[in-house]
Parts: C-alpha cells; sequence; structure tokens
C-alpha cells in the first residue's frame, strides 16, 4: 500500500518513448515517511509473530498473485521503462523465482538450531537463530524496477521484517502494484508499503532513526550520500551498485555462442544493466573471427517501443549524454567505430555501437556508460584478459567463454567480482540460491540466496547451562580447577599437527 501524504506536490512518470505521462504520484516528504515508518513498526511485531509458516505461506501466495498479473506488471514495467514487453516478462518471472526461493528457504537458513558447545563448555545447550531486524527501508532504481527490489523486498519479508520501499521516481507504477499484490493477501498489516517521490524522499528514509537497514540499489554516487545519512544513526546498509563488467574470449571458445551472449549482455535493455558487458576482451587468435559475428549481429538490432524492437529507449534522459560523451571521447583518443558511432545517439534512443582500439584510459572503458555500447579489445593471452577485467575499480560481474573448464573456472576465481557466469551470460542471476553483490566501487553485502536472506536477520546466541562444571568466571575458581583446564588445553591444542 501506499502511504497518505502530508503535501499535494505531485510528480510524474512519463514513458521515455513517447514522453506520454503514465502516473501522477505524490511525492512523500519526511513526514509522510515517518508515519509509514511507525505503521511498518508495528506491522513488523505482527509479521514477526506470525511464524515461520504462516509466512511462508502469506509470500508463496505473493508469489502466485505475482505470477498470474505477470502481463500487468509487465505493462507497467513496458510503460515506465520503454523497455519491450518480452524483457519486462522476463524479469518477472526473475523476481517470481526469488519470491519462491526465500518464501520456501527462510526457516532452513535463519530458523533455530543447535550448535557443538565444544569441550571447554560441555555443560552449555547452545541456540543460535537469525532474528528479523525490523523495519527494512529498499531504495530502488529503475531499470531492472521489479527483478532489483524483489531481491531485497522478497528476503527482507521471508526474513520477517516489514518493509516501506522507495521505488525510483522514474518507475513508482511498478512499485505500487506489487505493494497492491502484497496487500491482497496480508491484508492484516502494511508489511509492504511504498513512498513515493525523488532524492529527498529516498534520503528521509535513509536518515530516519527508525529504520533497521537500508537496502540501497542504484548509483555509487547515492550510495556514497546514503551511506553517509545512515551513519548518523549506526543505521547498516547493503549497497548494490555500478559495474563495468567484462566478457572474456578464449582461443577455444564457441564463438557464436559468445557472440550471441555478449551481445545480448551489452544491448538488451539498451544497456542499462548494472551486470551488463560493457568490455569484450578477445584472444589474439580468435580476434577477428569474433568480431566479424558481432558486427554482423549486432548491425541487425534496432531499438524502438514497437513489439519487434530488439530494446527500448534510454530510459533516464540524462544517461544519453554520457552515453554520447563516452562515444565522443573514445572515437577522440584513436578508437574505431566498427558499427555506429556518435551519430548512434538519435534521442530518446542509441543505435547499437561496437568500438575497437578504444585505449584503457577512455571514459569508455572506465566509467560505467549503461548503453548499448561495447568496446572489443585484443588481448595476448588469458593472463592479460584477467588482468585487465580487474583494471577498473568496480567489480559486480563477468562472463567467460571458453572450451576448457580449468582454464575457465581459473580465470572465474580471478576476475574481481562477486559473480561470473562461464559460457552463458549472467546465469548466476537466474539462480535464487546464489548470492548477489559486489565488491570495490559496486558495493557490499549480499541479495539472494541463503546470504540475502541473512542480510535481513540479525543472529541471536543463547546458551543455556544444563548442569553445573568447574566454574572459572568465578572469584571463587580454585588452583586445582585451573591446573586441570591448562592440562586439558594442552591435551586438545599443544599437540604439533603433521601434514
Ligand atoms: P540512482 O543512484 O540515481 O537512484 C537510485 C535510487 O536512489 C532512486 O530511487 C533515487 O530516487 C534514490 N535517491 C537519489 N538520491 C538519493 C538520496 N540522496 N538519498 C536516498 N535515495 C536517493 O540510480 P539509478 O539511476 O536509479 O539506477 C542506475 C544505477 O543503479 C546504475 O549505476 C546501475 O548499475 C545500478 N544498479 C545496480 C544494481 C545491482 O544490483 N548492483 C541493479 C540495478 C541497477
Amino acid at each position: 500500500m501506499s502511504v497518505a501524504t502530508e503535501s499535494t506536490e505531485t510528480f510524474a512518470s512519463l514513458n521515455p518513448a513517447t514522453g506520454e505521462v503514465v502516473g501522477e504520484h505524490p511525492v512523500h516528504g519526511a513526514a509522510a515517511v515517518a508515519q509509514a515508518l511507525e505503521r511498518a513498526r508495528e506491522a513488523a511485531g505482527w509479521w514477526r509473530a506470525l511464524g515461520w509458516k504462516e509466512r511462508r505461506l502469506r509470500l508463496l501466495n505473493v508469489k502466485g498473485a505475482l505470477t498470474r498479473n505477470l502481463n500487468r506488471m509487465a505493462e507497467v514495467i513496458h510503460q515506465e521503462t520503454g523497455k519491450p514487453v518480452q524483457d519486462a516478462q522476463l524479469e518477472t518471472i526473475m523476481a517470481i523465482s526469488h519470491l519462491d526461493w526465500a518464501a520456501r528457504n527462510a526457516r532452513k537458513v535463519l530458523g533455530p538450531r543447535t550448535v557443538y558447545p565444544g569441550l571447554m563448555a560441555i555443560n552449555q545447550r547452545c541456540e543460535l537463530e537469525y532474528q528479523p531486524l525490523g523495519v527494512v527501508g529498499v531504495i530502488g532504481p529503475w531499470n531492472y524496477p521489479i527483478f532489483t527490489p524483489t531481491g531485497s523486498i522478497a528476503y527482507a519479508l521471508a526474513a520477517g521484517n516489514a518493509v516501506v520501499f522507495k521505488p525510483s521516481e522514474f518507475t513508482p507504477g511498478v512499485g505500487l502494484l506489487l505493494a497492491e499484490l502484497v496487500e491482497g493477501v496480508v491484508p492484516e498489516h502494511p508489511v509492504l508499503q511504498v513512498v513515493t517521490g525523488l532524492g529527498p524522499t529516498g534520503a528521509a528514509l535513509a536518515s530516519s532513526p527508525d529504520v533497521d537497514k537500508i537496502a540501497f540499489t542504484g548509483s555509487g554516487r547515492t550510495a556514497k550520500r546514503v551511506m553517509a545519512a545512515c551513519a548518523e544513526n549506526l543505521t547498516p546498509i547493503v549497497a548494490e551498485c555500478g559495474g563495468k563488467d567484462a566478457c572474456i574470449v578464449d582461443s577455444d571458445a564457441d564463438l557464436d555462442a559468445a557472440a550471441d551472449a555478449a551481445l545480448w549482455g551489452a544491448m538488451s535493455n539498451a544497456g542499462q544493466t548494472c551486470i551488463g558487458v560493457e568490455r569484450i576482451y578477445v584472444l589474439d587468435d580468435v580476434y577477428d573471427r569474433f568480431l566479424g559475428k558481432i558486427t554482423e549481429k549486432a548491425k541487425e538490432l534496432r531499438p524502438g517501443f514497437d513489439r519487434e524492437a530488439a530494446y527500448g529507449p534510454i530510459t533516464m534522459p540524462g544517461q544519453l549524454d554520457v552515453i554520447e560523451r563516452h562515444i565522443k571521447d573514445a572515437l577522440a583518443k584513436g578508437g574505431k567505430a566498427v558499427v555506429g558511432g556518435a551519430e548512434s545517439v538519435r534521442k530518446p534512443y542509441v543505435e547499437p555501437v561496437v568500438l575497437t582500439d578504444v585505449p584503457d584510459d577512455s571514459s569508455a572503458v572506465c566509467e560505467e556508460t549503461f548503453g548499448p555500447t561495447i568496446t572489443v579489445h585484443r588481448v595476448k593471452d588469458l593472463d592479460e584478459a584477467v588482468e585487465k577485467a580487474n583494471r577498473t575499480g568496480y567489480g559486480l560481474a563477468g562472463t567467460i567463454f571458453s572450451g576448457s573448464r580449468s582454464r575457465a573456472m581459473d580465470a572465474a576465481r580471478r576476475m574481481r567480482s562477486g559473480m561470473t557466469s562461464i559460457n552463458a551470460f549472467a546465469a548466476f542471476a537466474q539462480v535464487a540460491a546464489l548470492p548477489f553483490g559486489g565488491v570495490g566501487e559496486s558495493g557490499f553485502g549480499r541479495i539472494h540466496g541463503a546470504d540475502g536472506l541473512r542480510e535481513f536477520a540479525r543472529p541471536k546466541a543463547i546458551t543455556r547451562q544444563r548442569f553445573a562444571t568447574m566454574n572459572l568466571t568465578s572469584f571463587g575458581r580454585t588452583e586445582k580447577e585451573m591446573a586441570r583446564v591448562l592440562g586439558l588445553i594442552n591435551m586438545i591444542h599443544g599437540r604439533r599437527y603433521k601434514r
């Protein structure tokens, strides 16, 4: 449900392809955010008390409701982002799989368990459980407006928290529809509320002392502001930020499959993908053949808002300037455009651009472009490919195409990123059980999987003494007891270990 608003100020979400108004929404200020958090606090207590079994049932029914409303959701995404309907359907399917996994696995991952206390504390029964944090604030981006926030919302709810969600100002309708579906299944209390608005609405959420954690997804620049606001109250944060992901193509790779996947990774969603392929490092002996294949395929792609278009417009108008700047900088520094060029930026669309011979210090190689552009680089071997892939402050994900399992696995391990997909693009994102998140400027913390559930819970350790033994933490302990313990410790831990 959306919260009541104290002001009459509104903002419009626009269709980026047509400029038409998709919806008018209130700008929620600090007072409305505070009100939402207060309601969320009460809802959190009720939701927590419902218990694992009932929460699982409710969340599975939320999943069912989203599945039955898949086309409705996809249409809102299509209108607000401009992306093709099928892509909107695909990201909704991925969100559904996360709701399902989080609902089914929350108790197993977070529920109470006993822990072996060790010989020294053998008289203690040790219980470990993961308790909900309370109220989680989720701040979302617009590029995957259902898939990305659901990666936090589903896991936070499954862990027993209430959520206040601030969707991007470009995609508020998606957030509101999700909240409506949750309310249909959980009418008693507002376990998911949506506050709409621009940056200041998100800032009000992050700076509140009444929020127990912020799950932020967006640019690194905003993440720093959110962290600074959170620092005031020591509010913890999980930050999912941008990327400059690389794809590596080995000498024995299936070049058709590699070109197909790299092109999809680079151009789908008009390149507006945090884990999108922005750089390709190809081994020397297959470089020309690979470039030929990807060039041929790229020329066939056409952006548009119609059903046959390969991808849609640039959702955020300001990004068009960034994309154009990166292309121009690459060309000015000696790069070549083998598909498209600076003229490919035709507001609100950008046609496919494939660049080669772009120097490593060009902004097209160093900064997140977030457009349907790609730089292709020739490297002498896999070591150079990994070294160049890692030569960035970002570290979100990556792709490796290789015919050798051991070479691919070795390169994947050496890639400085949270996720790497071998012989497919971003397969990890489809596996709900796997954690998702970056290193360096790509952020920290994890969503998805068991780690994603633990991100929204705090471990609670409880010991219960079952019988009395030597009491070493007492002023009454004796020399004899201490000597006995020292003997025991020496016996258990003092030996030399042989290989
Ligand atoms: P953004 O940083 O501009 O905005 C993200 C959200 O933060 C929006 O809801 C915005 O209203 C809000 N916001 C803005 N100022 C704020 C402030 N001062 N305090 C609190 N909230 C504030 O990012 P964007 O343009 O919406 O998203 C694109 C970026 O997100 C790209 O860099 C992309 O790579 C990244 N992204 C990352 C992932 C991931 O999982 N790592 C997923 C999707 C997108």
